[in-house]
């Protein structure tokens, strides 16, 4: 159920519809928008009754939401969500990438990618300190000495940064260092991380699951927003298909589709969606074409030694190229291509 706001309505109107929401014993959430605020009911087991809100000052009209998910939904917001990450915006007509290695690996291996990334024009270092690996014998990252070398990293270079939280034991450690805090997707179904992750206040990169559908990624942004979080950023990933000759399937034609469903921003992960160094940047243009509100993409100085993802890892100089072809489309389709410190340059 939301409760929808006359455009004139006042700070104390939003305020008495909240004290009311709660006072029957369900949970508000105020979403103001370029238009007017509306304020979602969640917690409500069964329906609730217009008339409780109807009369409030202030209220336009109280509609019932159709989807499952509410929060995530346009219904609830109908211009999209811009999540400002250290001063880069992500979301709302601006294209934002995120690069870096898989792994943290030492610190001369994060600081030379973390460099070559920001002298390319990234405006994101990516970098996982905690790796949830496919084998208990694959390396498994850093652990707290890869955040330490990610916090060097960031005050290096300036970029904020995205790591992963593998799970709910250590993701305070991670929210505490990072800029935005990556949700991998094998754990997009893990809800005590999601309810975790949605009572600390950093944004949240939230993976497509390896199999799963759209409903059920938008129901796991759900969960993050229902505790309270409402900095969800969705990534997709790639999806497991018939087709074996890439390592997942990128689902680019999702991106139409979740616009219309959703006012989060979305990006596009080209790098684990092939699997193929060679697939990368084709796929980045893409993404850029179809709409994506920016990428993420593994860079590392020397892929061949990389102790995880090196076939799929760019060099210093193949993500130099990826970024002028971004650049290329972006300024064809209208976007604006965040640089690094969050200045955007005008679309040309
Ligand atoms: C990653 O980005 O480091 C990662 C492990 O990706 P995914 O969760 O999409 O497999
Ligand atoms: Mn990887």
């Amino acid at each position: 159920m939301l409760v929808v706001m006359k455009r004139d309505a006042t700070a104390t109107d939003v305020e008495g519809v909240i004290r009311k929401i709660e006072s029957l014993g369900f949970k508000a959430h105020p979403m103001p928008g370029a238009q007017r605020t509306a304020v979602c009911i969640t917690g409500n087991p069964g329906a609730v009754e217009p008339a409780h809100f109807e009369f409030l000052p202030g209220v336009q009209d109280v509609i019932r939401v159709s989807k499952p998910y509410k929060l995530v939904s346009r219904e609830l917001k109908p211009d999209d969500t811009i999540i400002d990450v250290r001063g880069v915006p992500i979301g709302g007509g601006s294209f934002a990438v995120m690069a870096g290695p898989c792994a943290v690996e030492s610190r001369d291996q994060l600081l030379a990618a973390a460099t070559a990334v920001a002298k390319a024009g990234a405006a994101v270092l990516r970098g996982g300190a905690f790796k949830p690996r496919t084998s208990p014998y694959a390396f498994q990252g850093l652990r707290e000495e890869g955040l330490r070398l990610l916090d060097e990293a960031r005050r290096e270079t300036g970029l904020p940064i995205v790591t992963e939280a593998k799970d709910v034991e250590t993701l305070s450690a991670v929210a505490d260092c990072a800029d935005i805090v990556q949700i991998g997707a094998r754990n997009m179904q893990n809800f005590s991380l999601l309810e975790a992750a949605g009572q600390q206040p950093k944004p949240v990169l939230l993976k497509r699951g390896l199999s799963s559908t759209v409903d059920e990624w938008l129901m796991a942004a759900e969960y993050v927003m229902s505790r309270g979080n409402y900095k969800v950023i969705l990534c997709e990933r790639g999806i497991r298909t018939f087709e074996t000759l890439t390592r997942n399937t990128l689902d680019l034609g999702i991106l139409p589709v979740l616009r219309k469903l959703t006012h989060l921003p979305v990006i596009v992960d080209p790098s684990h969606g092939t699997g193929i160094r060679h697939a990368v940047t084709p796929l980045s243009r893409a993404a850029v074409a179809v709409g994506a509100d920016g990428l993420m993409v593994e860079v590392h100085p020397d892929p061949p030694s990389a102790l995880s993802d090196g076939p799929q890892s760019l060099t210093p100089n193949d993500f130099m190229d990826l970024m002028r072809d971004v650049r290329a489309v972006a300024a064809a389709v209208g976007l604006r291509v965040v640089q690094p410190g969050g200045l955007t340059q005008p679309a040309s």
